[in-house]
């Protein structure tokens, strides 16, 4: 069998790498290993209810996911707040939100900062000062892959509550990584794309429907349209690149092809990778060094109620290990505030807990970032792992994401761990999977730009 591209991984890499290259009328197999595509966005099926891996959020500075999303016909299944809204709990009972206003940056959280009673006058000041500092920082400066986020507010007196109660709000979520252990490049990434250089840059999105049906199936159908073949069950076991083109093998069968975008999370692209391929920073690379890259664990909590225990749709925990939960109640038939999720970033103290241990801490520690759910009933308690959900973006990762270029003409790489500029996301996802396509079409003939949305940073 030949084909002129294969895309080897069918996330939202591979499927926007996919339908970019059959856009441009190119010949398309996508192959994916395991029997559905979306990669680590998905959904399963407990009993009678449909759980998503892990709450995935956006944000509306996500230009590119934001793009995918209508290019698989998924754009009405995303509810988008029209401002930025986090209601936020503490087990002392501070009930408190941080909502910017309609003022341009960086005065749309003024009132949020001036009322936010979880820091002090002078934690206030500090937290301001460092972020008008931070709006004037480059990501893209190497130097600033070399020092944690923590170490470099600790410049400004920051103290580890106001850590807590600010930055690591935002950032351990985004990042998946305290800002004791995360790089200062990818923070100031998240903190000004995000949230400081534009006024509605941190606007909060999330998913109306399972996460299987916003991208997963959405995709295939899109793929279907725009004529891609997508193989599922597809386990690539190994990519031989040759004078006239590659070889893909999987599961005994050979395909042939011009062009090859691997979209593989980066542990399986060190395995894959031919010899010879690898730049980090234009320079030939040993493909094991990617497993350097590490990994970050994620884990949810799925807990249902036999009342309502949340009475916003999102809500953050501050002095807790309760970080985020979300209400989940619709579409299964509960009154909202039902079915909480709890979503656990950076979760290396959760990850290697039971079912029933994480049961036994978490039930009390909602009680109290919850006061409803103090006299209410658990009636479903579920958790979802995800122990490689994400590259660690800590100091240093910066020099080991490589860009789509690879040293072998025709094949390109993508996947949120590449060198998007952004930390691991959907949104880094969509444009690593750009980024391969504008990389591997070239050598196919087709030299088409492929747009690209207005990028903040
Ligand atoms: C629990 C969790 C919560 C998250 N929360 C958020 C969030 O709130 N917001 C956000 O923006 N991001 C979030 N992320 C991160 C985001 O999901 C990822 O960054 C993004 O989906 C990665 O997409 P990708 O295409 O690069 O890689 P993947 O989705 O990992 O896709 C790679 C695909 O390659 C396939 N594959 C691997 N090896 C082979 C092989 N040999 N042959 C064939 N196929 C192969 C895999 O099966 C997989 O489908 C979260 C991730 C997790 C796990």
């Amino acid at each position: 069998m030949s084909a002129r591209m294969v895309v080897i991984g069918g996330g939202l890499a591979g499927v926007t790498a996919a339908l970019a290259a059959a856009d441009a009328g190119v010949e398309v197999t996508l192959l994916e290993g395991r029997p559905r595509l979306g990669g680590a966005t998905f959904s399963l099926r407990r009993d009678d209810m449909w759980l998503d891996n892990g709450q995935h959020v956006f944000l509306r500075c996500c230009t590119e996911y934001i793009a995918f999303l209508e290019r698989v016909g998924s754009a009405d299944k995303v509810y988008l707040q029209p401002r930025m809204d986090v209601p936020v709990r503490t087990p002392w009972g501070t009930r408190t939100r941080l909502a910017r206003s309609g003022l341009p940056a960086p005065l749309h959280l003024s009132s949020a900062l001036a009322r936010y009673p979880l820091l002090t006058m002078a934690g206030r000041a500090r937290v301001g000062l460092a972020a008008l500092a931070l709006r004037r920082l480059d990501p893209a400066d190497p130097a600033l892959d070399e020092v944690t986020f923590a170490a470099w507010l600790d410049r400004f007196g920051v103290t580890a509550r106001e850590r807590e109660a600010m930055w690591d709000l935002i950032g351990i979520a985004t990042l998946n990584l305290p800002a004791t252990e995360a790089s200062l490049a990818m923070a100031v990434k998240v903190f000004r794309t995000g949230v400081l250089d534009r006024n509605d840059g941190a606007d909060i999105g999330w998913s109306l429907v399972p996460l299987q049906e916003l991208h997963g199936d959405a995709s295939a159908r899109a793929l279907a349209k725009a004529g891609v073949r997508v193989r599922l069950r597809a386990r690539v076991d190994a990519l031989d690149a040759g004078d006239g083109g590659f070889v893909v093998h999987a599961g005994g069968e050979r395909i042939e092809a011009e062009a090859v975008v691997l979209a593989v999370p980066h542990y399986d692209a060190a395995r894959l990778l031919p010899a010879g391929a690898l730049l980090l920073d234009d320079v030939l690379a040993d493909p094991n060094l990617l497993t350097g890259l590490g990994t970050s664990p994620i884990v949810n909590l799925h807990v249902v109620y036999d009342r309502p225990v949340l009475d916003t749709p999102l809500a953050a925990g501050i002095g807790s290990p309760v970080q985020w939960m979300f209400d989940r109640s619709a579409g299964h038939g509960l009154a909202p505030g039902r079915y909480v999720a709890v979503s656990l970033s950076a979760a290396g103290r959760e990850i290697d807990l039971t079912s029933a241990q994480l049961r036994d801490r978490f039930v009390p520690e909602l009680a109290r970032v919850l006061p409803a759910a103090r006299q209410a009933r658990v009636e479903r308690f579920v958790v979802t792992k995800e122990r490689s959900a994400t590259f660690r973006p800590a100091p240093g990762s910066g020099r080991l994401r490589p860009g789509p270029r690879t040293a072998i003409p025709g094949l390109a790489l993508a996947g949120a761990w590449t060198a998007t500029g952004w930390p691991a996301t959907m949104e880094g996802a969509v444009r690593s999977g750009l980024s391969a396509a504008r990389e591997a079409l070239p050598h196919l003939g087709r030299t088409r730009a492929i747009p690209e949305r207005t990028t903040p940073l």
